[in-house]
């Protein structure tokens, strides 16, 4: 076997809970709405932002890999639904994402995920590889990665083969020699297994395997797990 030259990292859910930090934006976007445009807010709970969301990723399956066109372009909607004009419904559109994306990023990463990464980061340049639209650098993580990639920049997600490839390409090593860190039984694991990677399931301890599914090489709790099996127990 190939010995290990690389990581390759997802972000949500295997290094911060994603579920707190999108309620705590959408949160800010529908307060952001009352306050500077009360004729949208009224017809705009944070249940319908997601309604539109949803029906505008169901409309638009080729901008799958886009989730911050898909949320401009949800509220974009809305505005004009309100009766918003095109370009007003542009600048909402855009403003009210604004404030979206900057709550968005107020993630806080799992208790042991700091102190990994520093140990990981001295033995391996890590790269992290992520369908959401988050932007690592403006996370308090940004300094342990030598590269971050996203659905969004790449045009492509995982579980895609080409998504894997594009971080192998950028390590300038064999894809055998890259391990995939991921939750994602199917984006994450079955994909960079697709791609030739080699892979680790971080599971806290909260999720079974899908049984169709072959698992991965190694499955940890967590990123201190990943790290104890890497370079040995501090
Ligand atoms: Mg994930």
């Amino acid at each position: 076997m190939m010995a290990t030259a690389a990581l390759c990292l997802d972000l949500d859910d295997t290094l911060w809970p994603v579920g707190p930090a999108i309620i705590g934006a959408e949160a800010a976007a529908v307060e952001f709405l009352a306050r500077y445009y009360p004729h949208v807010a009224a017809q705009n709970t944070i249940a319908d932002m997601r309604a539109w969301r949803l029906r505008v990723a169901i409309e638009h399956p080729a901008r799958g890999h886009d989730l911050t066109w898909l949320r401009q372009e949800a509220l974009r909607q809305q505005a004009v639904a309100a009766g918003c004009g095109p370009a007003e419904a542009e600048r909402m559109a855009a403003a009210t994402f604004e404030v979206f994306f900057a709550a968005r990023h107020a993630v806080e990463p799992y208790a042991e995920v700091a102190e990994a990464l520093e140990r990981l980061a001295a033995a391996f340049p890590l790269y992290a590889l992520s369908n959401g639209n988050a932007e690592l650098e403006r996370t308090p993580l940004g300094g342990y990665f030598r590269a971050a990639f996203s659905a969004r920049g790449l045009g492509v997600a995982k579980p895609d083969r080409a998504a894997f490839l594009a971080v192998v390409k950028a390590a300038g090593i064999a894809p055998q020699a890259m391990l995939h860190v991921g939750d994602d039984p199917q984006a994450d694991v079955h994909g960079a297994q697709q791609a030739g990677l080699r892979t680790a399931w971080i599971h806290r301890g909260q999720q079974h395997w899908p049984e169709a599914l072959p698992r991965a090489d190694h499955e940890f709790a967590d990123l201190g797990g990943l790290a104890d099996y890497l370079l040995g127990p501090v």
